[in-house]
């Protein structure tokens, strides 16, 4: 016969079975927030903003003296969000009117910006003809003069994503683009006062972006979207060339700039958001985190300046100027 348990065993029990609970239960929710990222991120109060902009052009751009400044505020202080998401199958019927190699100059009026939107790429061509529709009907209506270059890998080895941003910087800068924004090709701004041009810091774009629940997923992230002015993007050497594969160059990144006591300002969230176009998630680089240590130990030796000098060739196409990558 089992000998009865105790009144007191048992007891004890239960105790250890509700702390077992409360246990796993703590551990849910730390993990829940933890990974959750920061919702109320710190950003540019909207007041101010016009006054944070990098306000340049190309210097042999054509201005009309009878007509105005184009004017930002009313980009600014939409409230629009897209809706159209008409995109053609064929790029061929997608007409893009006053779209010229990929560049568009305001025709109203006078623009204050002048923008070099950089795309890293390699196979991925549904996104590719989705993103280029997409882009040009909204950079239509910011009054921005801007150029889209494409920066293709074309070779089978791992994608580098920031040996490419490198490559097209330095075409976008012989172009003598005073503002850089680097773009990936799977995203997609949602709101109309998300102008596209620099700041007077870099400035992150894609903060609040749908597949991470529109919230920002930690504080020193650069990825998705970023502008940066030339000058600061050379004094900062570029992205490192050594991050073949996924993940990694963009953190790198991140510490060039507070290295060089850059700090990086947003738009407030519902300026912000994104969506991303689905893919599957590339191959990690398993050795991302040991480049990043080596990289802080060497300084920024490596990167824009140590660039091929021959990489990169630039031919023209109606939606974009490729810069292509061998
Ligand atoms: N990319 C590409 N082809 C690839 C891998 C990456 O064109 O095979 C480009 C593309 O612009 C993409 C960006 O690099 O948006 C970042 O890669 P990914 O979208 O895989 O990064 P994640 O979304 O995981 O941050
Ligand atoms: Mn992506």
């Amino acid at each position: 016969m089992m000998p009865k348990r105790s009144l007191k065993t048992r007891f004890l029990q239960l105790r250890v079975i509700t702390v077992l609970f409360a246990l796993l239960f703590l551990h849910a929710v730390i993990t829940f927030f933890s990974s959750y990222g920061i919702y109320n991120y710190s950003h540019l109060p909207a007041d101010v903003i016009e006054t944070q902009l990098y306000k340049r052009t190309v210097p042999n751009l054509r201005l009309d003296g009878s007509k105005p400044k184009c004017n930002y505020v009313e980009v600014l202080q939409s409230t629009a969000t897209v809706n159209n998401w008409e995109v053609q199958d064929k790029l061929d019927d997608f007409s893009a009117i006053g779209v010229e190699n990929g560049a568009y100059i305001p025709e109203e009026c006078n623009p204050q910006f002048s923008v070099a939107i950089i795309v890293p790429y390699r196979k991925r061509q549904q996104q590719l003809d989705i993103f280029l529709q997409y882009i040009h009907k909204f950079m239509r209506k910011q009054n921005i003069h801007y150029r889209i270059y494409l920066v293709e890998q074309q070779n089978e080895g791992p994608f580098n994503r920031g040996f490419l941003l490198n490559v097209g910087a330095r075409a976008a800068i012989r172009d003598k683009f005073p503002c850089l924004i680097l773009h990936d090709v799977d995203l997609l701004p949602l709101d109309e006062s998300n102008l596209y041009a620099c700041a007077n810091e870099p400035r992150h774009l894609s903060a609040s972006i749908d597949k991470f629940r529109f919230v920002l997923p930690y504080k020193t992230i650069v990825g998705g979207v970023l502008a940066i002015t030339a000058d600061q993007f050379v004094a900062v050497n570029g992205f490192s060339n050594r991050f073949d594969g996924w993940g990694g160059e963009d953190d790198d990144f991140s510490w060039r700039l507070s290295s060089h006591k850059l700090e990086v300002v947003r738009f407030p969230r519902e300026m912000s958001r994104y969506t991303m176009l689905r893919h599957r998630q590339e191959d990690r680089n398993p050795k991302r985190e040991r480049i990043m240590k080596e990289n802080r130990q060497r300084g920024n030796t490596d990167g824009l300046s140590t660039l091929p000098f021959s990489v990169g060739t630039v031919s023209t196409h109606r939606l974009y100027t490729l810069v292509a990558v061998s």
